[in-house]
């Protein structure tokens, strides 16, 4: 396959992997990854063994040792070069995630593109990793804190953002002094290969060991249960949905190790009665449909105001009528498949429930019959109460419901376990500010006049409750992956205690 060898990857060698080109010795079990769009083979991988993964945490370990002792600033000028090989790489990277994930082209693009903006990023940062000075209350002492990698850096990600989600990760990491093991989705084994190749070739060329390390894992997901409990893993960054996050969460905190959480999401988009519709209609659809509904800040629910609901929805119909589905690296095709069997499945339970519940749909609803994962993108009237409404269902479902105020508004947007994205379109600056005020929305992104779905890398991602705290990618994200230390000196004769104590020997 053309893209595979754009990439530099050879299939039959790809699998658990601790270096460049250095790969599992033991070649006992074959994962293969299949193309949503047609169910047909792309390539096979190896699944690691036990002893391949004590293997790469064992040379993860040794790699730290001396990636600590690189200064920071030059830690980014190499994640720097990483950033340009990416942007060589964008076209051939993008369609691969386009091919084994399903998203359109230009998604699958766009995420390669916000590699490359977080590699950008993590130069700056590399500058930056300040610590404060503090006024000691002790005569001629001096107080400070500064930062301290933490070590080996575990992510595990999921299937949907099968690269970018590790680059906010591993690039910030790298610039911090650590060292990243990766284990991806099992759903997409190539992308991760192909973007581990890229990144430690760069630092093989400039004269530096890998830094970079993964494993790829069977279904059963038997070593990755193992990672998460390695104490070796001092941060576990976990990327996926809210029932094996929490299992995460415990088990990491079990062993007293550090945890970022990254889970669901149910986000809601608010349409006041000065709504901007031209504006709001289109960013309800891309929401809703973008990606076929597998992002994690998808639109799921669209809060309507009570007087203007129907035409909305009528407006909305026929903005979904105009969708175009098919073939995800057809630039023609705005929505790709599911990404799998289980997700139309998944998908047409959801859909029997919300009717049994009373949902009334008021487009698509059904799988489409040709080869690969596809199915409509569904409009269905609800109540949020429901059980199916306050479940992320991930695929192209947008249910409908309305209020009378924008109070009203905002205790729908909270009413569910998650807390991840939210959005309002309103042209009233009170409610504007009421959404954003601390007794508005309780979601970690809360936007005015732009949707739920898609955000920048500047600024902190991630979300509030079952969605599970964690902050990723931009602002002060990088301090996750160091760890704290603060400072005493004292520089003078006569030494003091904290506190005006006295303790005479
Ligand atoms: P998932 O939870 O099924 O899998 C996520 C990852 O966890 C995969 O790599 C999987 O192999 C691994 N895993 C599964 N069981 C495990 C176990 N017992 N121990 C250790 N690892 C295990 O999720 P998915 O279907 O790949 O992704 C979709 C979910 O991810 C959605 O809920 C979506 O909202 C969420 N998501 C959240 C964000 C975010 O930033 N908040 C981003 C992307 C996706």
């Amino acid at each position: 396959m053309n893209i595979l060898a754009d990439l530099g990857i050879k299939p039959v060698n790809a699998g658990a992997c601790w270096g460049v080109n250095q790969w599992s010795e033991s070649q006992d079990e074959l994962i293969t990854s299949f193309s949503p769009a047609n169910g047909e083979e792309i390539a096979k991988v190896y699944a690691a063994s036990e002893s391949d993964y004590d293997t790469i945490v064992a040379k993860a370990e040794e790699a730290f040792v001396e990636w600590r002792a690189i200064p920071a600033p030059i830690r980014g000028e190499l994640v720097r070069k990483m950033g340009e090989a990416l942007r060589e790489k964008k076209d051939a990277l993008g369609s691969l995630v386009s091919l084994e994930m399903g998203k359109s082209k230009a998604e699958g693009d766009g995420e390669v593109q916000e590699m490359i903006d977080m590699a950008d990023f993590a130069v700056g940062q590399s500058r930056m990793l300040y610590g404060k000075m503090m006024h000691s209350e002790r005569p001629q002492h001096r107080m400070y804190e500064q930062w301290q990698p933490l070590g080996l850096v575990g992510v595990i990600s999921a299937f949907n953002f099968p690269v970018a989600v590790w680059s906010w990760n591993a690039f910030i990491a790298a610039i911090c002094g650590n060292v990243t093991i990766w284990k991806p989705s099992p759903k997409t084994p190539l992308t991760a290969v192909a973007v581990q190749n890229i990144c430690n070739d760069v630092l093989a060329e400039s004269g530096y060991k890998p830094i970079f390390y993964m494993f790829v894992d069977s279904e059963q997901n038997k070593l990755a249960e193992k990672f998460v409990t390695d104490k070796r893993v001092k941060k576990m960054s976990f990327t996926g949905s809210s029932v094996v996050g929490k299992m995460v969460g415990v088990k990491v905190a079990e062993r007293m190790g550090k945890c970022l959480l990254e889970l669901a999401g149910n986000n809601a988009l608010i349409v006041d009665e000065s709504a901007n519709l031209e504006h709001a209609i289109p960013a309800v659809a891309f929401g809703a449909v973008g990606t076929a509904g597998q992002r994690c800040t998808t639109t799921r629910r669209l809060i309507v105001h009570e007087s203007i609901v129907d035409k909305v929805t009528d407006i909305l119909v026929d903005a979904y009528k105009q969708v175009t589905i098919g073939d995800p690296l057809d630039t023609n095709n705005l929505m790709g498949p599911l990404i799998d069997e289980t997700a139309v499945a998944n998908f047409e339970a959801t859909i029997e429930k919300a009717k049994q519940q009373g949902g009334e749909i008021l487009f698509g609803g059904n799988r489409i019959d040709r080869p690969g994962h596809y199915v409509e993108p569904t409009i269905i009237r609800a109540e949020n109460n429901w059980e199916v409404v306050q479940n992320e269902t991930f695929a192209p479902i947008l249910y409908i419901m309305t209020f009378k105020t924008i109070e009203e508004a905002i205790e729908l947007n909270n009413g569910v376990r998650q807390g991840l994205s939210s959005a309002i379109f309103t042209q009233n600056l009170s409610n504007a500010e009421k959404f954003l005020s601390y007794a508005g929305s309780d979601c970690g992104i809360a936007n005015v006049n732009i949707g739920t779905s898609g955000a920048e890398i500047g600024g902190a991602f991630g979300g509030e409750k079952d969605t599970g705290g964690g902050r990723e990618a931009g602002s002060d994200s990088w301090k996750a992956y160091m760890r704290r230390q603060t400072n005493t000196i004292f520089w003078g004769d006569t030494p003091t205690l904290a506190q005006g104590i006295t303790f005479n020997i």
